[in-house]
């Protein structure tokens, strides 16, 4: 059985081939010619672009040969024909299906050894320029893709790399090559018009590393490439571009993308890549039978200006003055862009805090504003306490200013009847008049405290002994308590007591108090009739005002109700008194309580910061 087995797969594997080219398919085999070693990154990513075509045409099991000529090193004609003679020996019995020429010094050696070697096979070219010169190599079997940078392309770089451009420095000695970059010397007239040109093609390393360190300013090197130093040492370019970046003084412009990142700028990149693919796929339609004359020559789409993100950093060129489409390599990510969640998660919480922020100041704007409002319908409400109280008051008054309006008339008359006797007494009418100079300040007093009870006027902070308070509002009631068999009392402090405050509010406080407390002492027996204004210092940093009477007092579960906006148990009474005088106590950062008298009564405490300890105040 596995005879059997072996037998057919010979059968298989010996007929395969000849029905593949009965059907018009070409030999599965590549032969890839490399100009130079294929070792160095450009021709190994053309290599890879040849190699990942050929998988992705299912023809995998197509057989890749590799050969790098090495001619850039070892341009010796014996050395070329001890080549021709190996790959003679070497693919005697290696038929191949299409031949892949990278580079011009390839389809030279075809030019010159195909008839020999290959003749009846096709050939695909990659990485060659357009030129007259390199047109002239190709065989009528030959096809492929062109891969040209132009030398205004190289130009256009070396301005973006330096906007102040007067001068190019050529630097690589493929610039003698007319078939390579030599075609760049071609263009000069039409591409640098007002540029000069200092060459140092073909300059020695020592020597050029010694040149491109002091180079004038507005001008810019541009490289092709360097393989030797023309004294026996040999360079993969990228190597020879790396020392020759590491003394310059100007940016060097490059043209292929595997020498990016080696010290260039940058600048409009060959694409080995894309160049491997373009061949990889030409080479993969010749084998499966494609006559080459319907494949024909194409442009290319190889070349992509592209830089160097720390070389523009280094030479300030900003991305904006790049040649449209460039793409940016080696940009070092920011903080930002490393930290990305970090930084998104920073950003929202700084967000956030901003927006409570915001909120809280919005907030804060909103109570300010609703306080100022509250304030100025307190201060109305005080005003028409005052006035309620006030007229309550009418009577007392009248009988208040009556007192020394009668004073004052008998006091006159008794003048007039002493003036009429024949030596009038005059130290005595002296002291008549006196009398009715202290009768009339009364009256007077009388009205101008009247008169301010009535004004509405703003909150003024001045400078007031408390006493002084006590004492005036307690005199200004005494008529009304005489009225009301009710006795008012004082007991003031020995010390002068300075608050900050305005004084008709205060006033209005401690009236607002002693009404209540004439209100309370009413129904009680004589002796109980009493209301005490009282004045001490507190624990040295406030005063304390307090009104005491001798009634029926406040039960325990009602003390802290009566300062309620309307509360009241009094028939005519409107609840408004105590909450005024609450609000304007803690506008004076003051407190107010009241509380139960041991033996009856109530006590209604006002404490207020002294003026030496109230930082804070208002003036
Ligand atoms: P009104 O005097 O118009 O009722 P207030 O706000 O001045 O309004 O007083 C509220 C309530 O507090 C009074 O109705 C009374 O019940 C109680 N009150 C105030 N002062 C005293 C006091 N000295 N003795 C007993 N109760 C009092």
């Amino acid at each position: 059985m596995r005879q059997l087995g072996a037998v057919i797969i010979w059968l298989v594997a010996s007929v395969l081939p000849t029905c593949l080219l009965a059907s018009g398919q070409r030999q599965g085999s590549i032969l890839v010619l490399e100009q130079s070693d294929v070792r160095s990154s450009f021709y190994a990513d053309i290599f890879a672009g040849i190699r990942d075509e050929a998988s992705a045409r299912g023809q995998s099991h197509a057989t890749i040969y590799a050969e790098n000529l090495d001619l850039a090193r070892f341009r010796d004609p014996q050395y070329e024909g001890s080549l021709v003679e190996h790959f003679r020996t070497k693919y005697a019995d290696h038929p191949i299906g299409v031949i892949v020429a990278i580079g011009v010094d390839s389809l030279r050696f075809l030019q010159r050894s195909k008839a020999t070697l290959w003749h009846d096979v096709p050939v695909v070219f990659g990485f060659v320029p357009d030129q007259p010169e390199t047109r002239a190599l190709l065989s009528p079997d030959t096809t492929g893709t062109f891969a040209n940078v132009t030398l205004a392309q190289m130009i256009a770089a070396a301005r973006a790399a330096a906007p102040d451009l007067t001068r190019i420095v050529l630097v690589g000695e493929a610039w003698k090559d007319p078939a390579i970059f030599g075609h760049w010397k071609d263009e000069m007239p039409e591409a640098g018009v007002d540029l000069a040109v200092t060459d140092l093609s073909g300059v020695n390393m020592q020597e050029l590393r010694r040149r491109v360190a002091a180079l004038p300013a507005q001008s810019a090197i541009i490289y092709s490439a360097i393989y030797s130093d023309g004294e026996g040492t040999f360079y993969s370019p990228a190597h020879a571009l790396e020392l020759v970046a590491q003394t310059a003084n100007r940016p060097i412009v490059i043209a292929s993308e595997t020498f990016l990142g080696r010290g260039a700028i940058g600048g409009f990149l060959l694409l080995p890549g894309v160049i491997g693919h373009d061949a990889g796929r030409q080479a993969m339609r010749v084998l499966a039978g494609e006559p080459v004359p319907n494949i024909p020559l194409s442009a290319g789409d190889n070349v992509r200006p592209i830089f160097d993100w720390r070389q523009l950093q280094r030479w300030q060129v900003a991305e904006s003055g790049l040649p449209q489409g460039s793409e940016i390599r080696f940009r070092t990510p920011t903080i930002v862009e490393q930290y990305r969640w970090q930084s998104l998660t920073a950003v929202a919480i700084i967000l956030i805090q901003a927006l409570l922020i915001t909120g809280m100041l919005y907030e804060r704007q909103r109570r300010h504003l609703a306080e100022i409002e509250a304030r100025s319908r307190m201060s109305e409400l005080a005003h028409l306490n005052r006035r309620a109280t006030a007229g309550e008051m009418t009577a007392s008054i009248a009988h208040e200013l009556n007192q020394p309006l009668a004073a004052i008339l008998s006091n006159a008359e008794a003048a007039e009847s002493l003036l009429k006797r024949p030596s009038p007494d005059l130290a005595e009418i002296g002291e008549i008049l006196l009398d009715i100079r202290r009768d009339d300040e009364r009256a007077s007093g009388v009205i101008k405290h009247l008169r301010s009870l009535l004004k509405k006027g703003e909150f003024e902070a001045e400078l007031i002994d408390i006493n002084d308070t006590v004492r005036d509002v307690f005199q200004f009631l005494a008529v009304q308590a005489l009225v009301r068999g009710v006795k008012l009392e004082t007991d003031l402090a020995g010390t002068v007591l300075h608050v900050w405050g305005d004084r008709i509010e205060l006033e209005q406080v401690v009236l607002n108090l002693a009404m209540n407390a004439m209100d309370a002492a009413e129904q009680q027996p004589k002796e109980r009739r009493r209301v005490i204004g009282r004045t001490e210092p507190g624990n040295g940093k406030s005063v304390v005002v307090s009104v005491v009477d001798f009634g029926q007092g406040i039960p325990a579960e009602r003390l802290a109700r009566v300062f309620d906006p309307f509360f009241t148990t009094k028939e005519q009474g409107m609840g408004v008194g105590l909450s005024i005088a609450r609000t304007i106590v803690e506008m004076h950062r003051g407190r107010i309580w009241a509380d139960q008298r041991p033996g009856g009564g109530a006590v209604f405490f006002v404490s207020l910061p002294l003026a030496s300890a109230d930082k804070g105040r208002t003036k």
